[in-house]
C-alpha cells in the first residue's frame, strides 16, 4: 500500500505539473458547457474525448508516464491504482453490467464476465445455436437454467420453405428434450411438425393458441424483460429490451450456445453515449423520427460498441412502445445496447405483464446518477424535429420527408418489432382512415395480441383493422418478421423484383434487406409511411393530419 500511496502522490504531482485540470467535483454549470461543447453538426465533431470526466486525467496515460516521475510496476497494480484514484461515476450499462459481474465497478474497456438473467433465441438462429452447446458441452448436456431459457419461431415462418418450417421442428425437438418453459411454438402439438400451407394464403391465420409473433415485441408482452437485469438474444436487434431499464444486447450464435450451457458471457464494457432529450414531439412527428434523427446525426456506426444511454424530461414523456421504437435501432448506429432510465411508467407495465404471464415479478433497477462520465452528450429538443427518413442505402442517410416529395414509390409497408406494435398500427390508421392507398400497401402486425387488438380497436365506430382493410392495405393475421428481412421468395410483401421502392416503418435498409438486392427501402415512421401510401411518393404526414 505503501508503494501505491507513494505513486498516487506523485502521480497527482505529476499532474499538476503537466497542467492536468484536477476537478474532484463537476457542477451543473460545467456540465452544460461540456454539453454545449459537443453539440456541433455531424462530421464527427460531436464526439468528445474518449473520456469526459475530468478526474479521468488520473488515469496513466502516456503523457503522464512520460514525465518520468510516474511508474506503476504492474498491470495488478495498475487495476488497485485506477480503483482508488480514478473515481467515475457509472453509467446505467456500467451498473448493470458490474452488478451481473459481481463486481463493485467497471468501467469501460474492462471485460466481464456476467450472469445471464435471460437468453432468447428464435428459428434462424436457434438451431445453430443448438448445435454449438450440443457440440461443446455434450449430446445429453443440460442448459444451465430452464426457466431462463426464451424461444420465440418468428422470422421464416409462413414460408413453404421446408428448410425454414424444419428450423421450427428442431426447436421443438430441443424444448421436449430440455423440458423449457417458454417456447412460443407455431403449433399446439408438442411431437408434431410444422408446415406453411401455401393453398390457404398469406392473409389468414396458420398458427395454433401458443404462437407470439416477433421475439422483441414477445419478449416484454409474455412479461420476460425486467429492469436491472442482463437480457441477451441471438438476434441484433435484442437490444429493444433497453427501453425496460435493462441490459439488453445481440450475441452470435457461439456465445448463445455457451450462454446455454453455463449462463455466463464474457462482455467488455462499452462506452456511453448521452443523448438528453428535452421538450415534446410536435403533431405528426414519432419516436421513429426521434432515431431515425439522431442515427442521421452520429451515423450508421456513430455508436459502434457504445451504450445510447437516454434521458431527460422528453425521454421520459415517452411511453413505452416509443421507448422500444427508440432502443431497438440502437444497432442501427452500431450500438451495443440502448436503455433508458427507470420509472413508474417502465415499472407499471413490467409489473403488469409478469403478473399476467405467471413470470419472475422481482426486479431491481438502476437508478441515473448524477456525474456520469459520457464519451459523447448531446442534447435535442423534440419540438424541433421532423417527420424523418433514412433513405437508401443506410439507416444513417437522413433527409426530412418534406424534401423528398420527388421520390415515387412501388410500396409501403408497416410490421415488424419496430414499427409493427399496436401503438403504431393506430397512428397509421390515424392517416389513412377514409382514404385508400395508391401503392401496394402491406401490414403485418408484430405479435397475434397486436392482431386481436386491432380487430377490438374503434375508431369512428368500426374496427382498426376493417379500417386498414378498407383502405387497401393487406393485413395478415399471421404476426412474424415477414419482408423485414426478406426471407424465402414466397415471404409476405417481399421485394422480389429489382429497381422497387418501398418505404417502410421497419428498422434497417442495407442493400437487399427487403427482398432483391437492387430495390431500395426509405426507413420512417408509421405516419409518413401512411401517409406516402396515399399519395405514392414520399409523403410529410403533418399536411394529412391538420
Ligand atoms: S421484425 Fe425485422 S428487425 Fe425485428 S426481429 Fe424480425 S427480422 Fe429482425
Amino acid at each position: 500500500m505503501g508503494e501505491i500511496a507513494e505513486c498516487a502522490a506523485r502521480t497527482t504531482a505529476a499532474g499538476l505539473l503537466c497542467g492536468a485540470t484536477v476537478n474532484l467535483r463537476v457542477g451543473p454549470e460545467a456540465r452544460e458547457k461540456r454539453r454545449r461543447a459537443a453539440r456541433s453538426p455531424k462530421a464527427g465533431a460531436t464526439l468528445g474525448p474518449r473520456s469526459a470526466h475530468p478526474l479521468d486525467s488520473l488515469s496513466i496515460t502516456p503523457t503522464l508516464a512520460g514525465q518520468g516521475t510516474f511508474h506503476l510496476p504492474s498491470p495488478g497494480a495498475r487495476g488497485i491504482f485506477r480503483a482508488l484514484f480514478t473515481y467515475r461515476i457509472m453509467t446505467l450499462t456500467e451498473k448493470l453490467l458490474s452488478r451481473a459481474s459481481g463486481k463493485a465497478r467497471v468501467q469501460p474497456g474492462d471485460n466481464a464476465w456476467v450472469n445471464v438473467d435471460v437468453l432468447m433465441t428464435h428459428d434462424v438462429c436457434g438451431p445453430g445455436t443448438i448445435g454449438v452447446f450440443k457440440r461443446e458441452f455434450g449430446a445429453d448436456a443440460k442448459v444451465w437454467d430452464r426457466d431462463k431459457v426464451v424461444i420465440i419461431p418468428d422470422h421464416y415462418i409462413f414460408t413453404a420453405d421446408s428448410l425454414s418450417n424444419r428450423n421450427v421442428d428442431i426447436l421443438r425437438d430441443f424444448v421436449r428434450e430440455q423440458g423449457l418453459k417458454y417456447f412460443y411454438d407455431v403449433i399446439d402439438d408438442p411431437n408434431g411438425h410444422w408446415k406453411f400451407d401455401p393453398t390457404k394464403g398469406q392473409l389468414k391465420q396458420q398458427y395454433g393458441k401458443n404462437f407470439a409473433g416477433v421475439c422483441h415485441t414477445t419478449l416484454p408482452w409474455k412479461g420476460h424483460t425486467r429492469p436491472g437485469e442482463v437480457l441477451v438474444g441471438t438476434d441484433s436487434h435484442t437490444c429493444m429490451a433497453g427501453a425496460f431499464n435493462q441490459f439488453a444486447t445481440g450475441i452470435g450464435n457461439t456465445d448463445a450456445g455457451f450462454v446455454l450451457g453455463t449462463g455466463k458471457i464474457l462482455l467488455k464494457v462499452p462506452e456511453t453515449m448521452r443523448f438528453f432529450l428535452e421538450g415534446q414531439l410536435s403533431p405528426g412527428v414519432m419516436a421513429k423520427d426521434v432515431i431515425l434523427h439522431v442515427i442521421g446525426d452520429i451515423g450508421f456506426d456513430g455508436a459502434t460498441y457504445r451504450a445510447m444511454q437516454w434521458e431527460g424530461p422528453g425521454a421520459l414523456a415517452l411511453d413505452m412502445d416509443d421507448r422500444m421504437t427508440i432502443t431497438n435501432m440502437a444497432i442501427e448506429a452500431g450500438g451495443k445496447n440502448g436503455i433508458f432510465p427507470y420509472d413508474e411508467k417502465c415499472g407499471a407495465y413490467v409489473r403488469e405483464r409478469v403478473a399476467e404471464n405467471g413470470t419472475k415479478a422481482n426486479f431491481e433497477p438502476v437508478d441515473v446518477d448524477r456525474e456520469q462520465s459520457f464519451v459523447f452528450d448531446k442534447t435535442y429538443d423534440l419540438a424541433k424535429l421532423e417527420p424523418t427518413v433514412a433513405c437508401h442505402p443506410d439507416p444513417g442517410n437522413r433527409k426530412l420527408a418534406r424534401e423528398m416529395t420527388d421520390v415515387k414509390l412501388d410500396r409501403a409497408y408497416i410490421g415488424s418489432c419496430t414499427g409493427g406494435k399496436t401503438s403504431d398500427f393506430l397512428a397509421f390508421a390515424r392517416v389513412v382512415k377514409g382514404h385508400s392507398v395508391k401503392i401496394h400497401t402491406f401490414g403485418v402486425p408484430a405479435t397475434t395480441k397486436v392482431v386481436a387488438e386491432l380487430k377490438a380497436a374503434q375508431m369512428d365506430g368500426k374496427s382498426v383493422w376493417s379500417i386498414l382493410e378498407n383502405a387497401g392495405v393487406q393485413m395478415t393475421e399471421n404476426a412474424s418478421c415477414a419482408a423485414c428481412l426478406g426471407g424465402p421468395q414466397d415471404t409476405f410483401g417481399r421485394m422480389n423484383e429489382k429497381a422497387l421502392k418501398c418505404i417502410s416503418a421497419t428498422n434497417r435498409n442495407f442493400p437487399g434487406r427487403m427482398g432483391h438486392k437492387e430495390s431500395q427501402v426509405f426507413l420512417a415512421s408509421p405516419y409518413t409511411v401512411a401517409a406516402s401510401a396515399l399519395t405514392g411518393h414520399v409523403t410529410d404526414p403533418r399536411e394529412m393530419l391538420g
